[in-house]
């Protein structure tokens, strides 16, 4: 009905500029049943929302109320949250690699859980937030991660007994191990991997008579698809390297998931302004959304939005789906849709294309609508403006539990 409604009140002969903006249709109640499944799977685990891969206002604003605490990667993330009335012990400033403005800001405003992951981070830290309450942060194997961070961050095993000496020497305070196997992780066995090293690092604290660890935080890289997999492989290992820490309640267990929460929620509508016919059966689709707007997880995210009719000939047609659509023109014997496309944003950029081959059920219009599902996670919050194109990212409220439009 929502659709409905703000579709049909666009008139493509007299709409004002930008009236026919891609938008998202955001469920919130897609938010409370990923988290109700998170606590089914994952109860003895905290989830720390990773605000960067969608901050926007009602999502945080919803997973405040269910309860969830925040994982914040800058000042602006912090601010953020802290506008909110959440509690500075809610959230982990999980950047191992911060500015001193920010380290500062972290402890005027009180953020003590912070994570870092070397010497010179140390200094920095003893210099501006002595009594920070810190996780090192060790690598992991994320090879096959979509997007990998262990490039980036993470100390080798090896130098952890070297970083915990100088967190002795600077008489800082360590609390745990924190850990990421990579955004869109789909070798599961590096979380085992992780948290058997993560042990070692709680061994070696002990070794070396600092205080005991409290927290292990086991990061983000959780997907909706994968979710029940990923957690099986999580108890395991929890139960095989802390099952005494937890039940003891020595330790609390935390995560930072974002794409999980996020991306399942959103979908992307986005309108066809104009169109380039090569043959009977086939075209170029120009849309008002692409790469350098909210579709910028494809360079940035390595995702592959897939796109599906919203509107055509006057009608909705999203029922029409058929979910295999994608993979028909190489799937032998299976019926191929007529209609080929390529699909393109906005931009004069030639590599501003959404997908260079797709099949089509119908012959697509300037004035039709494509949506995307799935689109919630590192897609508004990088949009540019490239081109003049103003990426407001406009969206309508749904819950889905409640059936209502918000
Ligand atoms: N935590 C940290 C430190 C990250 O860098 C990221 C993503 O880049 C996340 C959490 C969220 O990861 P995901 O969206 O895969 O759950």
């Amino acid at each position: 009905k929502a659709l409905k409604t703000r579709i049909e009140s666009i008139n493509q002969e007299t709409c004002e500029p930008g009236e026919e903006n891609s938008f998202f249709i955001c469920d919130l109640g897609e938010l409370e049943k990923l988290y109700i499944n998170w606590q089914k799977e994952l109860p003895m685990v905290k989830p720390y929302y990773a605000v960067k891969c969608n901050p926007n206002p009602k999502i945080l604003l919803k997973l405040k109320e269910l309860g969830l605490n925040f994982d914040c990667a800058s000042k602006s993330e912090i601010e953020t949250i802290l506008s909110m009335g959440v509690d500075p012990s809610r959230i982990i400033y999980a950047n191992p690699c911060k500015a001193s403005s920010f380290v500062r800001y972290a402890q005027d405003k009180k953020v003590m859980k912070s994570t870092f992951d070397n010497v010179d981070e140390l200094y920095k830290i003893k210099k501006f937030h002595p009594d920070s309450e810190l996780l090192i942060r060790i690598s992991t194997d994320d090879s096959t991660a979509q997007c990998r961070l262990s490039t980036k961050y993470g100390c080798d095993l090896a130098d952890v007994e070297s970083l915990l000496e100088k967190v002795k020497e600077l008489q800082l305070n360590l609390v745990g191990v924190a850990f990421h196997v990579g955004s869109g992780a789909c070798d599961f066995t590096s979380i085992h991997t992780a948290v058997k090293d993560s042990k070692f690092v709680f061994n070696k604290a002990k070794e070396m008579n600092l205080p005991e660890l409290k927290y292990l935080d086991i990061g983000g890289g959780f997907q909706f698809e994968t979710f029940s997999e990923s957690t099986k492989t999580v108890r395991v290992a929890l139960d095989e390297f802390f099952k005494e820490e937890i039940k003891t309640k020595k330790i609390e267990v935390l995560a930072e998931p974002g794409r999980y929460f996020a991306s399942t929620a959103l979908t992307l509508a986005s309108h066809v302004i104009a169109k380039r016919t090569i043959a009977d059966n086939e075209s170029m689709l120009y849309t008002n959304d692409g790469v350098y707007g909210n579709m910028n997880c494809i360079l940035f995210d390595h995702q592959e939005p897939v796109p599906r009719i919203l509107y055509h000939n006057n009608d909705f047609k999203y029922y029409e789906f058929d979910s295999t659509s994608k993979s028909l023109p190489v799937i032998g014997g299976q019926k191929k849709y007529p209609q080929k496309v390529s699909i393109w944003g906005p931009t004069c950029d030639g590599l501003d294309c959404i997908t260079k081959e797709y099949y089509l059920k119908y012959n697509l219009e300037v004035g039709d609508w494509l949506y995307f599902p799935n689109l919630g996670a590192y897609s508004s919050t990088a949009a540019t403006t490239f081109n003049g194109f103003q990426q407001h990212s406009d969206f309508i409220y749904i819950n889905s539990i409640e059936d209502k439009l918000l």
